[in-house]
């Protein structure tokens, strides 16, 4: 349970909010404003409800105090989203930092310099995050992206003012409670990508929580040969064949089906368009490698997921990089598309390649709820606590108006 803007009474109040503004830039100018824009709405809402909202956010990786990674350079970008000037504040602690506070009317809305220039922001530091908490009478994160770290404007400083999720941040927690807390069932997870390796804590979790595994990528190369199957010049980590039949033990016993492709696209080498052909599981040349799951397995998943309920989806079935490798991916993403807006299913993607893989096929609009996040929706998925939602977090009775 966790209080949203609803639960603020914001007219007059300093406002801290954490929001995710680290857009990529060039030459001194950003080069893709989706960040900026996204996170206006909070800051549009905060400012028309008569808050002073003060932003911090991070640009980068700085060590310490570095020119090139200040944060001025989205004073314009930022005002034009959000649709009134944006003061700045040269630092996030110190006497520009009270003066430029201090100076702000109801509706003002403040950027301050980069958070991360100061070293105890990574370290949570407790002195430091109390010097944030003081420029505010409440907190607002808005920064789901960055809630798998506890630093001091994500975590601290939400345990020393009263704490609201922004509504970004409750646009994200609703979709993933619905998709795996308390979901409707059956529930279906598809799980591409590369390598096993770096999703064994994602795959743990997943089976313990879903109806039914669909792995594919590279990846289902490894449950194939752990299965016996011959996998030709395919990516394959075959050390890990007593790992992935531990997944599957652990999957029979959670009641949850794994679900491998049953015919693959195979070719001599992975470059675009590559000579290819369709083979079935038990037919892979020992000089080809597989590249993408067959049409009959694309088949065979769109119609799994029309007897679900919801989706959760992370990484690709196949090489969606290079065509026609791309082909599954984009028929299975096509399907789980059509049941959303059938409404059938609910579908909640994300995580590495995901939202570009799924941009590709088109869906992008499509599905119930693609989630940027990157790192944070990975250790999610892995059924991680995030410090910056754990934060949030109201126990018993939250001391506001809201019933909880
Ligand atoms: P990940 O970042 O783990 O989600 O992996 C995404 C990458 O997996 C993409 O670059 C895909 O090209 C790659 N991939 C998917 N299927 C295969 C495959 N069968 N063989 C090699 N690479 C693959």
């Amino acid at each position: 349970m966790f209080r949203t803007l609803d639960h603020l009474d914001a007219r007059g109040k300093r406002v801290v909010l954490r929001a995710d503004l680290n857009v990529p830039a060039k030459d001194g100018k950003v080069t893709d404003t989706t960040r900026i824009d996204r996170s206006a709405a909070t800051i549009r809402e905060l400012a028309e409800k008569g808050a002073k909202v003060i932003i911090l956010t991070h640009f980068g990786r700085p060590k310490g105090r570095e020119d090139k990674y200040s944060q001025k350079l989205l004073v314009e970008p930022l005002a034009k989203a959000v649709g009134r000037p944006v003061a700045w504040a040269d630092d996030v602690i110190g006497p520009d930092a009270v003066e430029a506070v201090q100076a702000l009317r109801d509706g003002d809305v403040l950027l301050m310099e980069n958070v991360r220039f100061h070293p105890e922001e990574e370290k949570n530091d407790p002195v430091f995050a109390r010097a944030l908490a003081d420029l505010g009478e409440a907190y607002v994160n808005d920064a789901f992206s960055t809630a798998h770290r506890a630093h001091a404007s994500t975590e601290a400083i939400a345990r020393l003012i009263p704490a609201y999720a922004g509504r970004l941040m409750q646009a994200e927690l609703e979709a993933l409670g619905k998709a795996l807390e308390h979901p409707q069932k059956p529930v279906a997870a598809v799980v591409g990508g590369a390598k096993v390796s770096t999703k064994l804590d994602l795959l743990g979790n997943l089976v313990a929580k879903v109806d039914y595994l669909i792995i594919g990528g590279g990846m289902a190369n490894t449950f194939l040969y752990a299965q016996g199957g011959h996998v030709g010049k395919s990516l394959c980590e075959k050390d890990l064949a007593d790992t992935a039949r531990a997944i599957i033990a652990k999957a029979e016993a959670a009641n949850c089906k794994i679900v491998l492709p049953s015919d693959v696209v195979v070719a001599g080498e992975f470059a675009e368009n590559a000579s290819h052909q369709v083979v079935a599981l038990n037919a892979v040349p020992d000089d080809k490698m597989i590249l993408d799951a067959g049409p009959a397995s694309a088949k065979e998943i769109a119609a799994l997921l029309a007897t679900c309920k919801t989706l959760v989806w992370n990484g690709p079935l196949g090489a969606f990089e290079i065509a026609p490798f791309d082909a599954a991916t984009n028929a299975v993403a096509q399907a789980a598309a059509r049941l959303t807006k059938a409404g059938s299913l609910l579908t909640v993607a994300g995580g590495g390649d995901t939202v570009a893989a799924l941009a590709k096929a088109g869906v992008e609009e499509e599905f119930s709820y693609i989630s940027t996040a990157g790192g944070a929706f990975l250790e999610w998925l892995e059924g991680k606590t995030l410090p910056g939602v754990a934060a949030l977090e109201v126990k018993t009775g939250c001391g506001c108006s809201c019933g909880h």
